[in-house]
């Protein structure tokens, strides 16, 4: 049988009509919606994970992260991210992340709520305490040392360049000798 184009429309849509399916195909509105990051500052950041340094665009309205991504113009990593950085927004969006500091005494069961200022203090004086105690002036052949052996440092891959700089400059000026990265590692 020989069916024109036109034909074979008018055929289809009568058969769909019949089968009662036309009637639920709607016309629907066509158009997107608004973005959600279309106001948002744009604000660059790397990924604190590993070692890798993977690049992200965090995208902060009203003060609060609403997205994150992988920054396509960054060298390392050229927008992809791996599943933990493409979970990173969980990291200031999270009601479980502590926001005060705890502290537990040695021996102690418990912990207790402290403020920034007091936590400051007592990592400055324990670290004056443990340098003032593991300080070695000369080595078993008597020559001058003057260096720290009972402290170690660990860097975190969230530190950038200047951070990592200044901290290394300032781990060097107590003495230490024992210093690392978790990049390294
Ligand atoms: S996105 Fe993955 S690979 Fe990149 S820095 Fe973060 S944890 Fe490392």
């Amino acid at each position: 049988m020989n069916v024109s184009r036109r034909g074979f429309l008018k055929l289809a849509g009568g058969t769909l009509a019949a089968a009662g399916i036309g009637a639920s195909v709607g016309v629907k509105s066509a158009h997107a919606k608004p973005s959600k990051i279309r106001y948002a500052r744009e604000i660059p950041t790397v990924c604190p994970y590993c070692g890798v340094g993977c690049g992200i665009i965090s995208h902060v309205s009203n003060g609060k992260v609403i997205n994150t991504e992988g920054d396509p113009d960054h060298p390392i990593n050229r927008g992809s991210l791996c599943s933990k950085g493409s979970a990173l927004f969980q990291i200031p969006n999270n009601d479980k992340r502590l926001s005060k500091v705890l502290y537990r005494a040695p021996g102690s069961g418990q912990w207790e709520v402290k403020s920034w200022d007091w936590a400051l203090d007592k990592i400055a004086r324990n670290i004056k305490d443990a340098r003032d105690k593991g300080f070695v002036r000369t080595n078993a052949k008597g020559q001058v040392v003057n260096r720290v052996e009972n402290i170690a440092s660990l860097g975190g891959a969230s530190l950038d360049n200047e951070e990592v700089y200044s901290l290394v400059k300032f781990k060097r000026a107590l003495g230490l000798v024992h210093l690392e990265h978790q990049a390294r590692i």
